[in-house]
C-alpha cells in the first residue's frame, strides 16, 4: 500500500518536540513491514542541505500567495521524501513556527501539496492511496481532498497535541484556496473562524491520536473545544501509542554517554552521573537522589508544580536538574531557583539533544507532571535508561507507566510513580514516595530493571496504523 505522511518536523533535521521523533521512526517501522510509506515536508534549509535531492516532481508558478513553489523528490536514509520547496515560506529564520504572520498560508500550502500528490502522484507514477496528516499544520489536507476534483485518496489525521489547532480568520478563505461552501460546521468552520485541525478532524476518513487514554480524554474535558466533534466521531477515533526508536535511544549504543550500559551491566551506568553533575554545575554528591525534567516549558507540561517543590526537594537532600525552554516566566523562575540553591538545583535553558541523553543516563527520577500529555516520550526514554519516571496519571503517561504499589511491586510490574491531582502538594507526595523507595536500593533496582526491560518498540504501533488504514472502505482507498 502507498502511504504519504505529511508533517512539519522530522528528526534530526527539524524537531521542536515529539512529533519530529515520531516522523523519523514510524514511517521506517511501517516500511519494514512492507508498506510503501513516504513523507512530505516543507523544504527547510536544514533538510535541503542534509538529504539527497533526486529531481523535481512539479513546479507551480504560485502557491497560496507565497510565490513559485516546487515539489522535489529526496531521500533521507531509509526514507523517501517529498519536499515542498517554496523559499518565501520555508527559507527564513525563526524555526518552523516562527514569523506567524503567514503561518496559515505556509501550512495551507503544505496541505495543498499533499492533496496534489494524492490526486496526481509523482512523475514516476507513484501515487499515495492514503494521505496521513499529522497535527494542525496538515489539517486542511482532508479539506483540499474533499473539495477537490479527481481521484480521492483516503485521508487520516493524527492528533499529536490537540492544544495546537491552527485557528485563523474566515477572511482568509479564498487566500487559502478554499471554496465558500467549506465554511460550514460540516467543513472547516470553527466558531466563525477557519479551524485547520477542526476541518481535518471533521473531514478525514479516520482519526487517530497517540494513546488510548488521550483518545478518551479529548472526547471529554480535554479536547480544547473539539470534544463534541470527537465524541461524534468516536467510532473513527483510535488511540495508538508511540514507540521508542532504539537506534537513537539505547544506553548500550549511545555515543553521548561517557559510559554505556545495559540490563546485563547496570553498574556501568554510574559514571554518567558525576559527568552530568559536573557539566550542570551540581555538587558531585553520590548519595543524593537526582531528580530531573526535560521539557518544553509550557503550562500544559506542569513544570510549575516542580517549581512548587524545589525547596522541598532540596530540604530532603535531593538534587534537581531542569533542561527546557519556552515560557519566559518559567525560565526566569527556574533560573532563580538555581541561584537560590547553588550546587543543588541546576537549570539549562535551551534545547540540547546530547544533554537530554546524558540526563536520562544520570538521573534517578525523571519528572513528567503534565496537565495533559497525548503520549509523552520522555517517560519512555527514562525507563530505557534506568531513570524512574514520576508522572501525572494522564494521557499516554497513564498508559505507559505502572505506578509503585504493594501489588505492582509484588508482581514485578512497577516501573515508576504516578499521582493524580495537578497540584504542587500531590506532586510533593509522589516525590516523598520516590524518596522512600530510594532508601530501599534492592527494590529500586527491581523497578529500574523492569523499566529497562520494557521494549516500547515501533513494530506494534506500525501494525496498528496499517490495520487502521485497512478499516477504510475501498471506495475511500
Ligand atoms: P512534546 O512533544 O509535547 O514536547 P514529548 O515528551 O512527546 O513532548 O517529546 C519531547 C521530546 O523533546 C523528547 O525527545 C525530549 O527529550 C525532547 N526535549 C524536550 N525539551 C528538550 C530540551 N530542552 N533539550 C533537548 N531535548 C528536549
Amino acid at each position: 500500500m502507498n502511504i504519504l505522511f505529511v508533517a512539519s518536523e522530522l528528526f534530526p533535521y527539524v524537531k521542536t518536540g515529539g512529533l519530529g521523533d515520531v516522523m523519523a521512526a514510524l514511517p521506517r517501522a511501517m516500511r519494514a513491514l512492507g508498506a510503501e510509506v513516504r513523507l512530505l515536508l516543507p523544504a527547510y534549509p536544514a533538510l535541503l542541505e542534509a538529504v539527497e535531492l533526486q529531481g523535481e516532481v512539479t513546479a507551480l508558478p504560485e502557491l497560496m500567495g507565497g510565490g513559485p513553489a516546487r515539489i522535489l523528490r529526496a531521500e533521507a536514509p531509509g526514507l523517501p521524501l517529498y519536499l515542498l520547496d517554496q523559499p518565501a515560506f520555508f527559507d527564513r529564520p525563526g524555526g518552523p513556527y516562527g514569523q506567524p504572520e503567514d503561518l496559515a498560508h505556509r501550512f495551507a500550502a503544505l496541505s495543498w501539496a499533499a492533496s496534489f500528490l494524492g490526486r496526481v502522484g509523482d512523475v514516476a507514477g507513484w501515487r499515495p492511496e492514503v494521505l496521513h496528516g499529522h497535527d494542525w499544520h496538515t489539517g486542511l489536507m482532508p479539506a483540499y481532498v474533499a473539495y477537490g476534483e479527481g481521484p480521492r485518496p483516503a485521508t487520516v489525521m493524527t492528533i499529536h497535541n490537540i492544544a495546537f489547532q491552527g485557528r485563523f480568520s474566515a477572511a482568509l478563505l479564498s487566500e487559502l484556496w478554499l471554496p465558500r461552501h467549506a465554511l460550514t460546521p460540516e467543513g472547516v468552520e470553527f466558531h466563525g473562524d477557519i479551524g485547520f485541525l477542526k476541518g481535518g478532524l471533521r473531514l478525514a476518513d479516520r482519526i487517530s491520536t497517540v494513546s488510548p487514554t488521550y483518545a478518551r480524554e479529548i472526547q471529554l474535558a480535554g479536547g480544547h473545544g473539539l470534544e463534541g466533534l470527537l465524541a461524534h466521531r468516536r467510532g473513527d477515533l483510535h488511540g495508538i501509542l508511540n514507540g521508542v526508536d532504539r537506534t537513537v535511544w539505547s544506553p548500550a549504543k549511545d555515543a553521548h554517554l561517557v559510559s554505556r550500559y545495559d540490563l546485563k551491566h547496570p553498574g556501568r551506568r554510574a559514571p554518567n552521573r558525576p559527568d552530568f553533575q559536573r557539566r550542570m554545575g551540581l555538587q558531585e554528591d553520590p548519595g543524593a537522589p537526582l531528580f530531573a525534567a526535560i521539557s518544553r516549558l509550557d503550562p500544559l507540561k506542569g513544570l510549575d508544580l516542580v517549581l512548587d517543590n524545589v525547596d522541598h526537594l532540596v530540604s530532603q537532600g535531593a538534587q534537581l536538574a531542569v533542561i527546557g525552554t519556552g515560557d519566559p516566566h518559567a525560565e526566569g523562575a527556574f533560573r532563580q531557583a538555581a541561584q537560590r540553591h547553588p550546587g543543588r538545583v541546576a537549570v539549562f535553558i535551551g534545547y540540547d539533544e546530547a544533554l537530554a541523553h546524558r540526563t536520562f543516563a544520570a538521573a534517578d527520577v525523571i519528572l513528567v507532571p503534565s496537565r495533559q500529555e497525548p503520549c509523552g516520550l520522555t517517560q519512555l526514554y527514562a525507563q530505557g535508561y534506568g531513570a524512574l519516571p514520576l508522572v501525572r496519571r494522564t494521557g499516554g503517561l497513564a498508559d505507559t507507566v505502572v505506578g509503585v504499589t504493594p501489588e505492582t511491586l509484588a508482581d514485578d510490574t512497577a516501573t515508576g510513580f504516578q499521582f493524580d491531582w495537578a497540584t504542587g502538594w500531590a506532586l510533593g507526595e509522589a516525590i516523598n514516595e520516590a524518596l522512600r523507595l530510594f532508601r530501599d536500593p534492592a527494590t529500586w533496582r527491581q523497578v529500574q530493571r523492569r523499566g529497562m526491560a520494557t521494549e516500547f518498540g515501533w513494530e506494534g504501533p506500525a501494525r496498528a496504523y496499517l490495520d487502521l488504514y485497512a478499516t477504510i472502505p475501498p471506495e475511500g482507498i
